[in-house]
Parts: structure tokens; sequence; C-alpha cells
């Protein structure tokens, strides 16, 4: 996880946002002087990064899956890995036909709005236990989701899983999340200091992270039609736990897919036909 190195894209990014640069503008005048306003919010930046907090909460967004997305504290920042999870999802649903789609735990929204965005039919839900964070995913979707989308305007519940959503009777045929998975100890928690301990570790915190997915899985199992399947981001180190989690739930065809780092990162099963 990078602390205070900034590479020359994003350093470029801060000197953008803070100076209220356009690219172009930078590039035709390359000698230009910043004026003392940006300067100060260049140094005020600068102090936040070397602090360790990520550059995402500095500048206030972090982009996902080719959206831009608005982050702060109250959600984690988005992870280039979890955008596998979003082409899972793709995969799995027809351009053309209405599905219904879950997202627990969106944080900032980006799961649910980048498949919204890809699927203009699906019918997507979110739910998120943090009421910050909803009020985030909602601004995102209401920014980058057209209006009009022939499945609807994003529909988001506040709660704990699949607990949160309004009836217990509706399923599901896709139901994807990206839960806290962080075991209690694990040495790389300082590091993350600045995001949302519920959002990694969750509420259920276990020696083996798996806590919240063992809860999630055996809510969310039942509530999936015929052949739908299930998918979730986990650890490094937690595919097998998770694929036999899965199993035990009573879904098949468990298996994981791997991250451009070639890490078992999202663990995947359908329930019967
Ligand atoms: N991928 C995050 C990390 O860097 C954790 C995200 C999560 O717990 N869902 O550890």
């Amino acid at each position: 996880m990078r602390s205070s190195a900034l590479d020359r894209v994003d350093a470029l990014a801060l000197l953008r946002e803070l100076a209220g640069l356009s690219h172009a503008a930078l590039l035709a005048h390359p000698e230009a002087a910043l004026d003392e306003a940006s300067l100060r919010a260049l140094e005020q930046a600068a102090a936040r990064l070397r602090a360790g907090e990520p550059l995402a909460y500095v500048l206030g967004w972090r982009e996902f899956w080719g959206l831009r997305l608005s982050v702060g504290p109250e959600v984690l920042v988005p992870r280039p890995e979890t955008e596998l999870l979003v082409e899972f999802a793709l995969d799995r649903l027809d351009a053309e036909a209405a599905a219904d789609v879950l997202d627990l735990g969106t944080g900032s929204g980006a799961i649910a709005i980048a498949v919204a965005h890809e699927r203009a039919h699906a019918r997507v839900q979110a739910v998120d236990v943090s009421a910050e964070a909803l009020r985030i995913a909602r601004d995102n979707a209401r920014r980058l989701l057209a209006a009009d989308r022939p499945g609807g305007a994003l529909r988001w519940h506040h709660g704990d899983w699949m607990r949160a959503l309004p009836s217990e009777d509706q399923a599901f045929d896709l139901i994807l999340s990206n839960p806290p998975y962080v075991a209690e100890g694990d040495e790389h928690l300082p590091s993350l200091r600045f995001e949302p301990r519920l959002a990694l570790v969750g509420s259920r915190g276990a020696d083996d992270g798996l806590g919240d997915i063992r809860e999630l899985v055996s809510q969310a199992a039942p509530r999936l039609r015929a052949g739908a399947w299930l998918a979730l981001e986990h650890g490094y180190d937690q595919a097998e736990g998770v694929r036999a989690l899965l199993r035990a739930a009573g879904l098949r065809e468990a298996h994981s897919l791997r991250d451009l780092a070639g890490i078992e990162r999202v663990t995947a099963a359908r329930a019967p036909d």
C-alpha cells in the first residue's frame, strides 16, 4: 500500500485538481507560476499524503470502472481488483434482459453503479450498514447514471446484509459483494487506518477474517433464484474457505477467479437449477 510516495500520474492529478488546471493548460503553459492559494492547497494536500492518507480521500474521488466516484473517509477506497467482480457480473447479465441484481455492502456504490452503467436493463439494489456510505453512493449514482435507464433508479437499503431488504421474499438473479474480510489481527490494518474499520474488518470480526462472509453467505444463498450466482471478493488466503462456505450453503460450481496479481480474489457459486 502506498504511503507517502506519489507516482507522477497521481501527482499530476493532484496538481490539476488543486490548482484548477486542465491537462491542456498544464501542457500549454508549463512555465506559469501557481497562484498563492493553489500552492497552499498543494502544501496541505502534501501534508495529508505524508501522514499516510490515501490520495483518493485527498482528492475526494477515485476512478473505478472508468467512472469517477466521489469518496470520503466514510467509505472504502474502491480498488482495481474489485473490477474483477464487475467483470464476472457483466459476463452473466444479458445486455437486453431485465435481471435483479444486489450489491451487499456497497460503500461508495462502486459495484452497483458500474453494473448499472453497463447493463441498462438490470434492476440494481444495494445495501449498506452505514447511512453515511449510502449517502455517498446515492450521490454517485445520481451523477453517473442516466435518469431514464430502463432498469430504473437504483434502490438503496440501510441495514445488516439481507435483513436490510424490505421484503423477505424477493429473490435475485445475481448477488455480489465486496464485504469486510480483513482479520482483526491482520498486519496490514495499521496501513489501512484512514479507511472505515467497519468496511475492512466488519462487525463480526474473526481470526480468519470470515466473520461477515459466513453470515452473508448464510443469509444470501436462500435468496438466489434457480441457477443464480453469488460472487464475493475476499482476501488472498481465503478462497478455499469461501468455496467451502458456499458449498456448505448448498450452492454449486464454486470456483475462484484470479486478479491481475494472480491472486484468487473473487469466489462464486450458483444455486441449483
Ligand atoms: N482490499 C482491501 C485491502 O486492501 C480490503 C477490502 C475489504 O475488506 N473488502 O485490504
